[in-house]
């Protein structure tokens, strides 16, 4: 794939508009600079890949909008080597942006088609997070405790197994709500329990209960 003078400069307008929305994080606007969303889409949405909009990417699902990438990306606030678990690798994209970012990262997808697509891309950028085929409900407890946590669907509710994962002082970031809306939910772990707070409302495909085990 190329990444194009064109393409960079669509780039650059897409980070400008992500700034007037409110994303105040350079180290997250310049991850977004940098990494090729256009990669992680199908060819015919190349000429929109930076615009704000999500888009189909097999098996029902969606790219989440570079909006939401970068909102959620901000709340985590990465530092440079933390391990982070994503639930939903969907097309990567969120992905690479959190190994740009210099995170360890840990991503769990429950399609298969979706699983079996993105590793090729991730390659191509030479990233190397660790793919899981599998359900988000039970997290990735051999590489437990988890600084960072995304949830890059939308939760029925915080499962347990997510917050047993998290570190302590970990923030996990995560959409709760079984309709169409979510509420964006920020937790962050202390010595005498979870901290919540709500975020805003959007809209993300559902966590679905996985029959992978
Ligand atoms: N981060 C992705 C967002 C994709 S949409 C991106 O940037 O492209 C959300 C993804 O969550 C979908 O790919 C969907 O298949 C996946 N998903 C839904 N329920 C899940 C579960 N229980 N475990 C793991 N992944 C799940």
């Amino acid at each position: 794939m190329l990444d194009s003078y064109k393409h960079k400069g669509m780039r650059k307008q897409l980070v400008d508009e992500l700034r007037a929305k409110g994303i105040k994080s350079e180290a997250v606007l310049d991850a977004i600079n940098a990494v090729p969303r256009h990669f992680f889409l199908d060819k015919v949405f190349t000429e929109q890949a930076y615009s704000n909009m999500a888009f189909q990417i097999g098996a029902g699902q969606t790219i989440s909008h570079p909006y939401t990438v970068a909102f959620q990306t901000e709340l985590l606030e990465i530092k440079k080597g933390d391990k982070v678990l994503e639930i939903g690798t969907g097309s990567g994209f969120q992905t690479a942006i959190l190994c740009q970012l210099g995170a360890k990262v840990f991503s769990i997808e429950r399609q298969k088609e979706l699983f079996m697509k993105c590793k090729p891309m991730l390659d191509q950028l030479k990233f190397t997070p660790k793919l899981k085929f599998g359900d988000g409900y039970l997290g990735w407890p051999v590489f437990a405790p988890f600084d960072k946590i995304i949830i890059t669907c939308g939760a029925p509710y915080v499962p347990d197994a997510l917050v047993e994962q998290l570190a302590l002082g970990g923030r996990m970031i995560i959409p709760i709500g079984e309709g169409k809306n979510q509420e964006m939910h920020l937790l962050v772990k202390e010595t005498s329990g979870i901290k919540s707070s709500k975020l805003g409302v959007f809209s993300f495909v559902p966590m679905l209960k996985s029959t992978v085990k």
